[in-house]
């Protein structure tokens, strides 16, 4: 799943994967885990998160590999967040080719600069899950309080908005030419994401369906 930081990518990842019942690959919140385990990799991790940067493709590459490797991930998968570089992308490709299987589909969720900012200015995520809500557009029922599993929301310590600006930079310099990396290996399906959570999961479920049934 490609898209600009805050175009939606973790909340629509999150309800397909529910769904279709596949492991939900977010290298983002593989690093918070380690993070807060503070793991080894976790403390190289560090720096490069808070200031929004991107983690090495070495220590990314072997964290993502390492989690498809996992037996849940043999019927397939749903992966958000990576690959975020081109270097990324040629790795996951070899990945797969050692795993006997390939990408079906490579839906990019397509919001403007203005509606990313707002709905990372009003994120709040589980501290226990990961589950993300928004203050205005998806609140929890309890404030503060995670629906799914009871946990505390908070707000991550890279979502300031000096940091948003800086990631959706990154975003444009290191991850959109995997725009043309995608659309060229024909697997890109552009999605409107300015909808509604309900919209756009409809439009991005049709399209994954289809591209999994061919
Ligand atoms: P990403 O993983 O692409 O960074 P998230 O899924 O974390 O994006 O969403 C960013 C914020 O926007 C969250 O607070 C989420 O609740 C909210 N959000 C996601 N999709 C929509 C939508 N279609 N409309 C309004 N708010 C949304
Ligand atoms: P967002 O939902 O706002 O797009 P993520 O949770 O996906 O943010 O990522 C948070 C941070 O984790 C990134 O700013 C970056 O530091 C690190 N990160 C996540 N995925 C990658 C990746 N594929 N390559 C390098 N760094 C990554
Ligand atoms: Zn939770």
């Amino acid at each position: 799943m490609l898209g600009v930081p805050g175009a939606g990518k973790g909340t629509q990842a999150e309800l397909l994967t529910e769904a279709l019942e596949l492991p939900h690959v977010a290298s983002g919140v593989l690093f918070r885990e380690h993070l807060s385990k503070g793991t080894e990799l976790g403390e190289q991790a560090r720096v490069y998160v808070d200031r929004g940067d991107l983690v090495p493709d070495e220590v990314t590459i072997r964290m993502v590999a390492e989690r498809l490797s996992r037996a849940d991930c043999r019927e397939g998968f749903l992966l958000d967040g990576f690959p975020r570089t081109v270097a990324q992308a040629e790795a996951l490709d070899q990945t797969l080719t050692q795993m006997g299987t390939e990408l079906n589909i490579v839906p990019l969720i397509k919001v403007s600069e203005e509606t990313a900012l707002v709905r990372l200015g009003g994120r709040w995520t589980c501290r226990k899950c990961g589950d993300v809500y928004h203050q205005l557009f998806n609140p929890p029922q309890v404030e503060g309080v995670c629906d799914e599993c009871g946990g505390e929301l908070y707000q991550r310590s890279d979502d300031t908005p000096e940091t948003h600006r800086h990631r959706i930079e990154v975003y444009s310099e290191q991850t959109m030419p995997l725009i043309d990396y995608y659309r060229q290996a024909g697997l890109l399906v552009e999605l409107d994401g300015e909808g509604s959570i309900e919209q756009v999961q409809v439009a991005l479920r049709m399209v994954v369906e289809q591209a999994c049934s061919a």
